[in-house]
């Protein structure tokens, strides 16, 4: 049988940032804080996956035995410029769709198990937070995420991939706890622009930003259109105002080659105008938490963006996309990009457009009327 070590090494040629053991027995905690944040976790089954089966690792592999965990250091180069600001970062380079990336290092990595006669499964419902943290690889944040005990300066841009195996290895020893300093004042909490965290390690995932973004239903909330700033799709505010992640925000990273190659499909003007093909082809292989049919929710989230950045550049653009989206919500979010950004040509256009018979869109250019001043 092939040894621990010859696994670790595995991993570390595959490129993998980490690597832990730990062992195959249900996720107790997880069940218990599933139970208690019943409401707060609901939609999720709206979404078809099964967060309570994810607790037993025997439902993905009843020979289940250990739990590998890989971890991927995601944030291990720098981003575009123009992506930074309004994408969350741990979807920049995702490649669930497209398979090409972190997915064909995952593929020889089970490869070389399936090759030395380990059977192994990747359930995407398993607590993976849990698991890394019970495979010795990192501690928590009271922002809930995990930040890693060894790589990316001890930051928390890492994602863990959990692998249960049917072969028993020495597990690792777990390091379940909170690993903030005193010294810092909760500032991940205090820095959430809508409530979502609650206290130390409690979000509600409803009242997240990234939720928001690709989940919140209609037109979204006035109340909600400055503090969720930016944000087009994903939220990493939590991580940039913690200390722990300060020393990797400071480093000399070099560019991240393939995320630029993709780069220019993301700008904020093209979104605002793609049609259905652009997205299916350019968009949705990249960022797919959204359907064809939720495109409206993306040029919604762009339009408020744009408003929310005050360029008078965005003027144009969100005066043609509001002549050339029917959708509501689109509209009314146009209108209030509009008066957010204000000045004579915002002002000008709102005005020319009085009187509207829509009575939302209506109270709408009343609103950004006096955000003009
Ligand atoms: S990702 Fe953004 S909205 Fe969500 S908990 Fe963190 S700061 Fe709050
Ligand atoms: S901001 Fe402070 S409290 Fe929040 S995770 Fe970072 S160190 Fe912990």
């Amino acid at each position: 049988m092939v040894s621990r070590d010859e696994i670790i090494n595995k991993a570390h040629e595959l490129d993998f940032a980490d690597i832990g053991f730990t062992n195959a027995d249900p996720f107790e905690f997880q069940r218990k804080i599933l139970k208690e944040r019943e409401a707060e976790y609901a939609w999720v089954a709206g979404t078809g996956r099964d967060l309570m089966a994810g607790i037993d690792p025997k439902k993905a592999l009843p020979q289940a035995r250990t739990i590998i965990v890989l971890l991927e250091l995601y944030f291990s180069k720098r981003y575009p410029r123009n992506l930074e600001p309004f994408f969350g970062r741990c979807y920049l380079d995702d490649d669930r769709v497209t398979q090409d990336g972190m997915a064909l290092r995952l593929g020889a990595f089970r490869s070389f198990l399936n090759q030395n006669g380990i059977n192994s499964k990747v359930p995407s419902d398993l607590p993976h937070r849990l698991a890394a943290a019970r495979a010795g690889l990192g501690t928590f944040g009271k922002n809930c995420l995990l930040y890693s005990n060894n790589v990316g300066l001890r930051s928390s841009w890492v994602s863990p991939v959990p692998i249960v195996i049917d072969v028993e290895y020495e597990p690792d020893r777990p390091t379940f706890e909170v690993g903030c300093p005193d010294w810092c004042k909760n500032a991940c909490i205090v820095a959430c622009p809508t409530g979502a965290l609650k206290g130390p390690r409690h979000i509600d995932p409803r009242r997240c930003v990234s939720y928001l973004t690709y989940r919140g239903s209609g037109l979204t909330p006035r109340e909600l259109r400055e503090p969720m700033g930016l944000n087009v799709y994903g939220c990493d505010r939590c991580q940039n105002v913690c200390p722990r992640n300060a020393p990797w925000l400071a480093a000399d990273l070099s560019e991240n080659e393939r995320v630029k190659k993709k780069s220019s499909d993301f700008q904020l003007e093209k979104l605002l105008h793609m049609d259905q093909a652009y997205y299916e082809q350019r968009i949705r292989p990249h960022m797919f938490y959204m359907s064809v049919e939720d495109i409206w929710r993306w040029k919604m989230n762009v339009a408020r963006s744009m408003g929310n950045t005050r360029d008078s550049k965005y003027v144009p653009e969100l005066t043609r996309a509001f002549y050339e989206n029917a959708d509501g919500r689109v509209k009314a979010m146009c209108i209030w990009a509009l008066g957010r950004i204000g000045g004579a040509a915002a002002r000008d256009f709102l005005d020319s457009i009085r009187p509207l018979k829509d009575e939302v869109l209506s109270e709408e250019v009343e609103y950004a009327l006096n955000l003009c001043g």
